[in-house]
């Protein structure tokens, strides 16, 4: 037993990092954090934590960085205000752009770190209030492509599946995911099955052999770009071999080509442009491998699990990558069923909960609804008490489009919560020049490069210094206790919001809002019948999180979507049924492969890509305040593969100058780092926060026709020894 430890209290909560929503317990004594512990009766992670939930009290324990008190700037400089001050310069700014200007002339950038409440407010106070869809997050720069994805093959966000099939899954199909850094206890939760001698195989694909490639049992080292190519190949071989399941496919699925429905013969014979050896040259792979893992992903009998991250959603192909993905489940019918299970991986703590489901981008509202849509505006309207006729009917601007306009001149006021896109948006220079066009509010805990370009920085709680709910990765909503009160003036953005909103003149909509008990019951009148059906706040504080939807033939909650038995939404004897479409059927899209939007050329040879280490969260706003962690991975750095890194005459240590279309920085080259991209790709680590070295000045902001999400994953750079 820790000294330090002796007479704590514990609370009950939820990591402040990843999407994996590990439990965890929070020890308090004489009104301080003393230390944290993993909750072992938490079904994620059973008491485990990674390295980065290992040492969250340190984050609650410092001040260095903290945002203490409201910061006006004034004379160029943030200097110390009072709260009323702060909120009634920020009200009357945000008050005098939308009269002089009109409600598209503002705009709010959000979190998948925020609470499910604080989202919720700031959605209603901008899309029901002021009239303005221009309300953004974070989530648009990891996961749209997922949303985009689940929506166009199934009807409906979010999977289907959930963590407990790990445990049931016999081969494990992981493409474009570090799983082993970036959501470490799903990655220990597989190592086990591994280690515990059961029959299980892994399968990883992805350009860089990095740590899940130690448990790989075959592994594909694709070319950057390449992987829908790989994808068509997998489903070639899966009809050509008869893997595929025609009953499934019959009763379950229908083809579709562009917006043209197709049949299943045509679809085969679009992927007879992907065999094996004809994706050989584009891929770099050997046919056989491509077989092999094939032949494992569709083995009669054999139950098979994809996960994928970053590596398929930040891509220009990235809706179509998770549309292939899921082709390969729905050719098989290896989905719906324990362990049979396509599996997007999230990446903040409360991406799905606090912006998915809750709505909280241009296009959505809450509970899979449509800003486009004008029955769902009025459903909407009727419980946030608002006149539907004075909320916008057209989508707002995406991420990219929202900054850039921004720089335009066209956003008169910003604000930002809980996020940090002066430092984590791609091509950054750009978006650095837009913030500062801007009047510019931040919400934040730690100072970051965003905020030192605000107008003004209003302190907000950091995670339990404040009580609420995330949702994690597997439709899993849970309670966060408060623990501790606030550091200095801080307040909990739900407070600052809803403050905002009474001086904006909006009172009226909010005066109700006394709770967030009460905030969370309004949500839960939305969510009812659509199949995101939540519980009662207070059965939160006592569970572990529970996955909607939960209705009466379901109150412990769902594991499985879409399948009898499981999803209260399926009527008895229909077995499977993908009700998010009208005919219940999901989409086998035939996509074609394409190119990235960069390709490298002579004067930029090398693929460029991005990445990060098991330690760090992000921005490292809050991470870098960790000594534990600073001291064992303290470094940010740029891999080569040793013969690239040869050829250049480039030793681990030395300096190199990056260089792409965009933007140019000096950082340490490391030849054998934590993984190995192949010949001609560098991998950069996403998080140094030097102002000099920021890794986005190098990325591309090209997106995703759908999805709008952007390309990080590929561009294409200069390497210099300097
Ligand atoms: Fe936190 Fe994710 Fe680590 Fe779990 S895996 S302890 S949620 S960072």
């Amino acid at each position: 037993q820790d000294p330090a430890l002796e007479g704590a209290t514990w609370h009950k909560t939820v990591c402040r990092y990843c999407g994996v929503g590990c439990g965890v317990m929070v020890g308090t004594r004489d009104g301080k954090v003393v230390g944290v512990k993993g909750d072992t009766e938490n079904p994620v992670n059973k008491g485990l934590l990674c390295v980065k939930g290992y040492y969250l009290h340190r984050i609650m324990q410092t001040e260095e960085g903290r945002i203490l008190r409201p910061l006006i700037r004034k004379d160029g400089k943030l200097v110390e205000a009072s709260w009323d001050e702060a909120l009634d310069l920020v009200a009357s700014k945000f008050r005098e752009a939308i009269d002089q200007y009109g409600p598209d002339s503002v705009g709010f950038y959000g979190s998948g770190q925020t609470l499910v409440e604080e989202s919720y407010v700031a959605n209603k106070l901008f899309k029901g209030c002021i009239g303005t869809n221009n309300i953004e997050g974070n989530p648009r720069t990891c996961m749209a492509s997922a949303v985009a994805g689940f929506a166009s093959t199934f009807g409906k966000d979010e999977p289907m599946g959930s963590l407990d099939d790990i445990e049931h899954a016999d081969t494990f199909f992981i493409i474009g995911s570090n799983t082993a850094e970036a959501h470490p206890i799903v990655y220990n939760r597989v190592t086990t099955r591994k280690q515990t001698g059961q029959d299980v195989k892994v399968i990883l694909a992805d350009p860089r052999k990095h740590r899940v490639a130690d448990i790989a049992d075959i592994f594909l080292p694709f070319k950057p770009g390449t992987d829908l190519a790989l994808l068509n190949a997998l489903a070639q071989v899966i009809v050509a071999e008869n893997l595929h399941d025609p009953d499934f496919i019959a009763r379950h699925t229908k083809f579709m080509q562009g917006d043209e429905e197709i049949s299943f013969e045509q679809y085969a014979a679009f992927l007879q442009d992907y065999t094996p050896e004809k994706v050989a040259g584009i891929t770099g792979l050997d046919p056989e491998q491509i077989r092999a893992a094939a032949r494992l992903i569709g083995a009669r009998g054999r139950k098979t699990m994809s996960m994928w991250c970053m590596g398929i959603n930040q891509r220009t192909v990235g809706t179509w990558l998770n549309n292939a993905i899921y082709n390969l489940h729905l050719l098989t019918g290896k989905i719906c069923q324990p362990g049979n299970s396509p599996f997007s991986l999230t990446g903040q703590p409360s991406a799905c909960g606090s912006v998915r489901e809750v709505g909280a981008l241009s296009h959505l509202l809450p509970c899979g609804r449509s800003v486009t849509n004008e029955e769902h505006r009025k459903q909407v309207a009727a419980v946030w008490g608002v006149d539907h006729t004075k909320m916008s009917p057209n989508a707002g601007l995406h991420t990219i489009a929202l900054f850039k306009a921004a720089g335009e001149g066209k956003i008169k006021a910003l604000m930002i919560c809980c996020t940090n896109p002066g430092h984590s948006l791609p091509n950054l220079n750009s978006v650095r020049d837009s913030l500062q066009k801007t009047f510019l509010v931040c919400l934040d805990a730690f100072h970051n490069r965003t905020t030192e370009l605000a107008d003004v920085v209003l302190p907000s709680a950091l995670w339990c210094e404040k009580e609420g709910m995330y949702g994690n990765t597997e439709r899993r909503t849970q309670h966060l206790a408060k623990a501790v009160e606030p550091k200095g003036e801080s307040k909990p953005d739900l407070w600052i919001l809803l403050e905002i909103a009474r001086r904006m003149g909006y009172g009226e909509y909010f005066a109700h809002y006394t709770s967030n008990e009460v905030i969370w019951e309004e949500y839960r009148k939305l969510a009812q019948g659509t199949g995101y059906d939540f519980a009662p706040y207070e059965r939160y504080k006592q569970e572990r999180g529970l996955r909607w939807p939960i209705t009466d033939k379901t109150p412990n909650g769902c594991a499985i979507r879409y399948a009898e038995g499981y999803d209260p939404y399926v009527p008895a004897g229909e077995g499977i049924r993908f009700y998010g479409k009208p005919d219940g059927k999901a989409v086998i899209y035939a996509r074609p492969h394409q190119d990235p939007a960069e390709m490298p050329d002579a004067e930029y040879p090398f693929y460029l890509s991005t990445g990060r280490i098991l330690e760090h969260w992000h921005t490292i706003t809050m991470t870098k305040r960790v000594p534990e962690i600073m001291k064992g991975a303290g470094e940010f750095y740029c891999e080569l593969h040793e013969e690239d890194a040869a050829a250049m005459g480039i030793a681990t240590g030395d300096l190199v100058r990056l260089t792409t279309r965009r933007g140019s920085i000096v950082t340490k080259a490391r030849v054998k780092g934590r993984g190995v991209p192949q010949r001609g790709m560098a991998m950069l680590l996403m998080h140094d926060d030097d102002p000099e070295r920021l890794t986005n000045f190098l990325t591309n902001d090209a997106v995703d026709a759908t999805s709008k999400q952007m390309e990080y994953k590929i561009c294409a750079v200069r390497i210099e020894k300097v």
